[in-house]
């Protein structure tokens, strides 16, 4: 034996834990978290032990492949990088340069490669069809921070190691380990929070794993936060007065928000939200007198038909009262590698639409919820080919059951994934990059995103195999191909710098670049990271808006309300229908990780949970096979009973539905679950955003 022990940081998820890892002569022999590390302070989730699976897997694709008559077929790097470059230009020669769509998945958010020479690939296509995860669950955060200070990236981070209140709403740390909140070890964290004296008030449909350990939990109809935000913030203005501290210098139109709240008392909103008017009374006053306090939202409060306005409506909050670039209030990090002082990271809005629903992007993309219309629609700019980056749409997008059989009809289709799923199934072929243990790390994203300013510089554990690519060295070699046929130049420094030293050099000059003025060699240096403190108040020097103040009033966010009171006088009927939210798990990673055995042995957690008195009408018991339906698809699982669940509400976990032909994932085919965006219509959106809206209001489930 001749252990190895390795240090890196887990780059499955958002909050990047420290990870120690043992292995001996390249196989893992353990992983733990590094106490060291000095975000993380050694908490990892078992995910992290599923790398394991994750390098072991014998699913996993090692060398590109065709679809032939006889199945798939291995051919060499060459001809399948010269085909999909020959191919994807003479589409665009045939039928316009937007014949060509791109879907980016999740997982390239957390990967070096993807984030640092993605773009040039990207670039080279020079198609408007670009569409990515970002608009199923969380461009509302990104529209109002472009809206409000200037930057989509500039994204106020709850301090939660120092705060003494905090407001969750539609989020679960616990176990999603902090979302547009990188914050490992998020149990201790919020306990602290009331150990100190403080309290953890959580407003969500289901008594999640957070509100279990939370001070006070109250449960909400779903998509109605946007009535109990603006009932909080009534309160605020009216009864305890707006105390912005030092923001009222470089922030615009206080003096208005009196007027934009009028409608909206507590007692006018308890009949849709479900929380009556002294809880709401109660809350804002609580939030007011907190020493700090800082309001948070997330997935929930993003995948619903006002995530936008929610989403500013909670920045307005923390900004009236205080609580907004201060200590214990929503803050901002100061990364070491800032990628938001890159002049294209800024974001735009509606420079174009989308061809068939006329709907607006945001940073370049278009909706992802109409994908499937842009494929399916004859016409002018129709998508004919596609390209798919690391994602699973047919899960992962609501009405997968429409862009199943669209990306069927394409004339060709690329994914650069390691596995054969629900989407890529549908690719000509399929370019698989090396996976996450055998590429080097350094979190551009989710050290923006954290709690506390640290920095982190991985190793690969192990040398990859001559014959298999980095997923960079496939975007270099498909934009260098590409720009070839087109006749465009191609930027050469940044090609053949990254040719010779991969994405390292991009961090390496970024470093330098950056306020800690740290050094590669120095990060190599400290394998546990380096710990560069606490978050600091920053505005207004840090806000990218023209005259550096806070645009608390967007016009468009405002205008925004008109929808929201238009629908809180015609609220449906729920005619006996039930609700359906979504959940995430700690063992799941969105639709991807479920072909690792050691996430998925043991109980089957694919089950639907409802509260008992729906149970009861249905004459439904604990652990029944029952049957979940909506106007556009069903599928059957287990009941859990239980009342964690508001009346009226029920939660199936997502990224489930592993069932279709062909998919050569043998773990996950053997749990196949089933698909909860293919209950939906793929017609429910945030208007504003154009951000998903996933609570399906049309649900009936009954025995089997
Ligand atoms: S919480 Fe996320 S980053 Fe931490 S070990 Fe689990 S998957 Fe990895």
């Amino acid at each position: 034996m001749s252990i190895q022990t390795h240090y890196r940081s887990c780059n499955l998820c958002e909050a990047i834990c420290g990870l120690e890892i043992q292995t001996d002569n390249g196989s893992i022999v353990d992983i733990k978290g590094d106490a060291q590390d000095p975000l993380s302070r050694g908490h990892i989730c078992p995910k992290a032990f599923a790398l394991k699976d994750l390098h072991e897997d014998p699913d996993r694709l090692h060398y590109p492949i065709r679809k032939t008559d006889s199945g798939w077929q291995q051919i060499s790097w060459k001809d399948a990088l010269d085909d999909i470059a020959e191919k994807l230009c003479s589409i665009q020669d045939k039928y316009g340069q937007n014949a060509v769509g791109i879907y980016l998945g999740n997982p390239n958010v957390h990967n070096l490669g993807s984030m640092s020479l993605m773009p040039m690939m990207i670039k080279s296509l020079k198609t408007k069809n670009k569409f990515s995860a970002t608009s199923v669950d969380q461009l509302p955060h990104m529209f109002a921070s472009y809206f409000m200070f200037g930057h989509q990236f500039l994204i106020p981070i709850p301090d939660i190691d120092r705060t003494k209140y905090m407001l969750i709403l539609g989020a679960n740390p616990l176990v999603s380990n902090g979302s547009l909140m990188t914050v490992p070890d998020v149990r201790n964290r919020l306990k602290n929070i009331m150990n100190k004296g403080g309290k953890v008030v959580v407003i969500d449909p289901r008594k999640t794993e957070t509100a279990r350990i939370a001070s006070d939990h109250c449960f909400i109809q779903p998509g109605a936060d946007v009535y109990f935000l603006l009932s909080i913030l009534y309160q605020i203005i009216n009864v305890h007065k707006m105390s912005p501290g030092r923001l009222a210098e470089f922030t615009h139109n206080l003096d208005e928000l009196e007027s934009i709240v009028k409608s909206f008392p507590p007692e006018a909103t308890a009949h849709i939200t479900g929380i009556d008017a002294e809880t709401v009374k109660t809350i804002a006053a609580e939030f007011c007198n907190a020493e700090s306090a800082v309001c948070y939202g997330r997935t929930g409060v993003c995948t619903q038909e006002f995530g936008g306005t929610v989403h500013w409506l909670i920045n307005v909050i923390n900004i009236v009262t205080g609580n907004f670039d201060r200590e214990g209030g929503a803050m901002f990090t100061s990364p070491a590698v800032d990628i938001l002082q890159q002049p294209s990271s800024i974001g735009h809005f509606d420079v174009w639409r989308s061809r068939v629903k006329n709907l607006p992007e945001f940073g370049g993309e278009l909706p992802a919820v109409t994908l499937a219309d842009e494929i399916l629609t004859d016409g002018d700019g129709q998508i004919k080919a596609m390209l798919t980056v690391a994602g699973n749409p047919v899960l992962s997008v609501p009405n997968g059951g429409k862009l199943d059989p669209a990306l069927e009809s394409l004339d060709f289709m690329v994914s650069i994934d390691f596995y054969v799923n629900e989407t890529t199934r549908h690719a000509d072929i399929i370019l698989p990059p090396v996976h996450n243990l055998l590429t080097s790390h350094y979190d551009l994203i989710f050290h923006t995103l954290a709690v506390r300013n640290t920095a982190n510089y991985s190793k690969p554990l192990f040398k990859k195999n001559p014959g298999s690519k980095f997923d960079w060295e496939i975007y270099l070699d498909l934009a260098y191909r590409i720009s070839k046929i087109r006749k465009r130049p191609i930027n050469k420094m940044m090609y053949y710098m990254s040719k010779m030293f991969g994405p390292e050099w991009l961090i390496a000059a970024g470093l330098k670049r950056g306020s800690s003025k740290l050094s590669l060699n120095k990060l190599k240096k400290n394998p546990h990271g380096i710990d560069l403190g606490p978050l600091q108040p920053s505005f207004p020097h840090r806000l990218f808006t023209k005259d550096k103040k806070i645009n608390l009033l967007p016009k468009i966010l405002v205008g925004d309300l008109k929808r929201v009171q238009e629908t809180m006088a015609n609220r449906p009927s729920m005619n006996g229908k039930l609700t359906l939210i979504g959940r995430r798990q700690l063992r799941s990673n969105n639709s991807w990780m479920h072909n690792c055995d050691s996430l998925m042995s043991g109980r089957n957690r694919f089950n639907v949970l409802l509260n008992h008195s729906d149970a009861e009408k249905r004459q439904i018991q604990d652990g029944q096979n029952v049957r979940v339906s909506s106007p556009h698809f069903q599928f059957d699982l287990k009941a859990k009973l239980t009342d964690e669940m508001m009346p009226g509400v029920i939660s199936i976990p997502h990224g489930w539905g592993h069932d279709s032909d062909g998919i050569q994932l043998s773990t996950a085919s053997a749990q196949p679950g089933g698909n909860i965006n293919n209950l939906a219509s793929g017609e429910n959106i945030d208007l504003l955003t154009g951000n998903a809206d996933v609570h399906l209001r049309d649900i009936d489930i009954s025995l089997i």
